[in-house]
């Protein structure tokens, strides 16, 4: 391949290889793994709230079953003095019956308690085992997403990969004053690097020249400097 085909040809790579990075970076699969991870994110923290809500909650139900079994710890005690025929004074047996009236209450009262705090743990299980679910969910969805990303990205990366082995085969195919220069212009710009005077115009920057500059480019090597852009200029050779 002649150097100003190869010229143009190493561009159109260059161009495509800049339109692949360009559609990885933008697949629609990558922002919908980021926005499944920060979901993800969201309900981990939701789990962890609900975790310590449960973890409280057992705490408190330990202190009433502890007040309960102490309660009734007391509540023996009075029964088997009630019963032991030991006290006969009945004032004192009167004394000890509202005792065990009153422990009795006090049973009934911190066994509401702890059915009301079951309910709440009932609840709070329900709560985490939702969260576990929805959890389960944004993983599979993610790994979902994750399969598509490598799919598709693998797609690309391949282009990618033939395309930079076409570019390096034909950098070495052009003499290495145009190879240097082409590679500083692209360090420097996104765009073309390369025009091709036609219609008395640079197809890069598009401007027309002057019938002198014409005249002077015509008289001079194919390949050249755009005298309005500085990119590489073709002058003839296609
Ligand atoms: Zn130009």
């Amino acid at each position: 391949m002649d150097k100003v085909h190869a010229l143009l040809e190493l561009q159109e790579r260059d161009l495509s290889l800049q339109r692949l990075a360009k559609e990885l970076d933008e697949m629609p699969e990558k922002r919908a793994i980021l926005a499944a991870r920060a979901k993800i994110a969201d309900i981990g923290k939701l789990k962890e709230r609900t975790d310590t809500v449960i973890k409280h909650l057992d705490a408190a139900a330990k202190v009433i079953d502890d007040n309960i079994a102490t309660v009734k710890a007391k509540m023996d005690s009075e029964q088997a003095k009630f019963v032991s025929g030991e006290i006969t004074n009945s004032k004192e047996l009167q004394a000890v019956s509202r005792e065990l009236d009153s422990l009795r209450k006090r049973v009934e009262l911190l066994e509401g308690e702890e059915l009301a705090q079951m309910q709440k743990r009932e609840d709070g299980l329900a709560q985490a085992a939702k969260i576990d679910a929805a959890l389960a969910q944004g993983a599979e969805r993610e790994a979902e997403l994750t399969g598509r990303f490598k799919v598709r990205g693998s797609e690309i990366l391949a282009q990618v990969d033939s395309e930079k082995r076409a570019r390096t085969a034909l950098l070495a195919a052009l003499p290495e004053d145009i190879r240097t220069r082409y590679e500083i212009l692209r360090s420097k710009s996104a765009g073309p690097v390369v025009g091709v005077l036609s219609d008395n115009m640079c197809s890069a920057c598009r401007v027309g020249l002057p019938t002198k500059k014409i005249e002077a480019l015509m008289s001079g090597p194919d390949l050249t400097s755009c005298p309005n852009c500085g990119r590489i200029l073709v002058v003839r050779g296609l």
